[in-house]
């Protein structure tokens, strides 16, 4: 087996995902320390430009894999190319961003190449000549380092936030077409429907007030929309309270939302996951109530205020209304 590592990129209509540069990124600091060198994969169909920008990285070669069966993502369309290449070439390791769509396939391309699978990976370090995998566990209330036994490739998935895209080396890699026959869609794809939408554009905020699963229930936000409306802020929420149903899907913030930079950030009963930190770290001035004071977004904040969210918003509505008289 090689020590030769392999990073499948993920797009759509011939866009990139941007977890896939940082996936890149991933790759290039893991054969930093193995040694190894770096092949990008492309599947799709129509992948010019897309393959043209994976070709302005510091990798060994992109391997471009073309067909009409792989316009639309199908586990079977991938897993019928990227099986017998990965048997074939026998990459150390294969690293996907961690998405939906990794996870709808990447178990059974395990059972396929006989591989292990680290998922949702945040760091890796090397003890010793051993690598070690952080990724977190229990709903990312602690983090478990996993060693990988036995022989043979492993497959990882990076947590999008965990390697930033801006680290990933620029340089000039050769496009090299894969065999595309095994692309055999196993699904037939009806349509795609976007969830959510647009509507809110929360980039161009001024003031953000973002609320995390720490407010409970959705009862509890009107306190919160009126420290807003006192602030003339926006509203942005992590995704808990997004899946919860307790806000709209344009309100999530994040590397599955939106990304926002605004001149206040004030994060409301939110940890600090780094999918969350992502989407915000750009903001001028964090302010972060929450009642853990070792909760990470602490470690983002200028301001932080340990306590009870529903005693500090009033109080902190009041002070912001007495101030503008
Ligand atoms: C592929 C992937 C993509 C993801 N994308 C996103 C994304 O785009 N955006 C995102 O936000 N997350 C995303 N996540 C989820 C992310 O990992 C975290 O689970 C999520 O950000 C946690 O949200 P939270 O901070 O609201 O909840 P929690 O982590 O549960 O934190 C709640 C916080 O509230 C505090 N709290 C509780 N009660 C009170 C109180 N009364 N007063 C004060 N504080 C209180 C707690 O101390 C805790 O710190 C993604 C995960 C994956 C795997």
């Amino acid at each position: 087996m090689s020590n030769n590592i392999w990073v499948v990129l993920q797009q759509r209509e011939g866009q990139l995902h941007r977890g896939s540069i940082e996936a890149i990124a991933g790759a290039q600091k893991l054969a930093g320390e193995t040694g190894g060198t770096v092949t990008a994969v492309l599947l799709g169909s129509d992948l010019g430009s897309a393959a043209e920008q994976v070709a302005g990285y510091d990798l060994a070669s992109v391997l471009v894999v073309e067909h009409e069966s792989l316009a639309n993502y199908t586990p079977g369309a991938y897993i019928g190319v990227l099986a017998p290449a990965i048997r074939d070439a026998a990459p150390a390791y294969v690293i996907f961003t961690h998405t939906y769509q990794t996870v709808d396939y990447v178990g059974r391309l395990c059972h396929e190449v006989d591989a292990a699978y680290v998922p949702e990976v945040i760091s890796f370090e090397n003890t010793e000549g051993e690598l070690l995998f952080k990724r977190p566990i229990l709903t990312g209330k602690m983090q478990a380092r996993v060693r990988v036994k036995g022989e043979g490739t492993v497959l990882l998935s990076l947590q999008s936030g965990a390697f930033p895209a801006d680290s990933a080396a620029a340089g000039s890699a050769e496009r090299v077409a894969l065999d595309a026959s095994g692309a055999d869609a196993d699904r037939e794809l009806l349509g795609v429907e976007q969830v959510g939408g647009d509507q809110v554009d929360l980039s161009k905020a001024d003031v953000v007030v973002a609320v995390g699963r720490g407010i409970g229930k959705p009862e509890n936000l009107p306190p919160i929309e009126e420290l807003a409306k006192a602030l003339g802020a926006d509203i942005g929420a992590s995704r808990p309270v997004i899946d919860n149903g307790w806000l709209p899907r344009d309100r999530q913030i994040g590397s599955s939302g939106q990304t926002v930079a605004p001149k206040l950030y004030l994060a409301i009963g939110i940890s600090g996951a780094i999918q969350h930190l992502v989407g915000m770290k750009g903001s001028g001035c964090v302010v972060s109530i929450n009642k853990d004071p070792s909760a990470p977004i602490f470690n983002v904040s200028k301001y932080g205020i340990v306590g009870d969210l529903h005693e500090v918003v009033p109080a902190l509505t009041q002070a912001v209304l007495e101030a503008k008289g």
